[in-house]
């Protein structure tokens, strides 16, 4: 009986479906789901563009730091890759690609001239690739790159093994590459995260990789930025035609990531800036550093993050000369203290 009344339903069921499918279209990129991935999972977020989530937290320290987020895009006759991370995790990265595609991977882009963006150059290299950097990150790798690869190499085996590898081609903006399939534009915005970030734009896809020009989560080290600039930096990435932003720590995200990132600097930049005005110290302005929306997206309370709000700190008393940033090594790891940094 029971079964004389179910398969009727389930077969009209199945219809409604098969009418629903052929009369709806397929659903754009931004109505899609964002996918659920774990770490170091790989996913195929539009045709031919593939994303890796790297391990991060700021609040679990049980979680290794894998370094970078990576896209590449598969082109008709190469693949273009962003970021090149720490050279261990650039052979894992290299791995994965081989996984999706047998084509030879022949761009890489350095966002900028941090390890775990850049020291993996070498790596790339082997394959045959072309390292490409904006101008600034070019010089910086250059000026910093030595020094803070031989500090670094202290903490990791995979540094002492190779050797830092500066970028092949240095572009000013924007550097673009087309084969009637893909196109990727690698674009600066200006001073951000640092003075030599690059974005990879795809505009067929409409996505957006960042860099740490914006990540999601408590991932933002600000020792070597800009944060006025910051702010005008995602507001002209925001003029872009983007449904997903694939960022440099965390997260696949929708478009509105720029607006939270965007809005941590807005906020922390006008709540230092009203405690200078009421003549309070750095210590009691950090105290008083209030943004629950910001833990909300973070799990981290923004007062907590100290270097932070020093660096916005002394950006708005004047002790910040950002032409000269990036001119000391930068720290590793934003979750420690930086080491040896005198960006001014
Ligand atoms: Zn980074």
């Amino acid at each position: 009986m029971l079964r004389r009344i179910v398969l009727p339903a389930a077969v009209a069921a199945a219809f409604a479906l098969a009418v629903y499918a052929a009369s709806e279209r397929p659903p754009a990129a931004a109505d899609k789901p964002l996918p659920e991935m774990k770490f170091d999972d790989v996913r195929e977020i539009a045709p031919g563009v593939f994303f890796r989530y790297s391990s991060i937290s700021a609040t679990d320290p049980s979680v290794p730091f894998g370094g970078s987020n990576h896209t590449w895009v598969v082109f008709k006759d190469y693949v273009v890759v962003v970021d090149a991370n720490f050279p261990k995790e650039a052979a894992d990265v290299v791995a994965a690609i081989k996984k999706t595609t047998d084509k030879p991977i022949r761009y890489v882009l350095d966002t900028h001239h941090h390890g775990d963006h850049a020291y993996g150059n070498g790596v790339w290299a082997k394959e045959g690739a072309k390292l490409v950097a904006h101008k600034n990150a070019a010089r910086l790798l250059k000026v910093n790159g030595p020094k803070q690869w031989e500090d670094a190499s202290k903490d990791r085996e995979d540094l002492r093994k190779t050797e830092l590898k500066q970028a092949d081609i240095s572009f000013d903006d924007p550097y673009v590459l087309d084969d009637g399939v893909q196109r990727v534009e690698f674009r600066h915005f200006g001073h951000s995260h640092t003075a030599g970030d690059a974005v990879a734009y795809l505009p067929k896809h409409k996505i957006l990789c960042t860099g740490d020009a914006c990540v999601n989560g408590a991932f933002n080290f600000m020792g070597h930025s800009n944060s006025a600039s910051w702010i005008k930096c995602l507001e002209g990435m925001e003029k872009l035609d983007v449904d997903l932003v694939c960022p440099g720590h965390g997260k696949v995200a929708r478009k509105d990531l720029l607006a939270t990132q965007k809005r941590y600097f807005v906020d922390m930049r006008a709540a230092v800036q009203k405690g200078i005005d009421a003549k309070k110290g750095l210590d009691e302005i950090t105290a008083g550093l209030d943004l629950p929306w910001y833990k909300e997206w973070t799990g981290k309370a923004a007062k907590d993050i100290k270097d932070n709000v020093k660096h916005v700190y002394d950006e708005l008393t004047g002790k910040v000369d950002h032409e000269r940033l990036g001119a000391a090594p930068p720290p590793l790891d934003w979750r420690a203290e930086p080491r040896g940094f005198a960006g001014r």
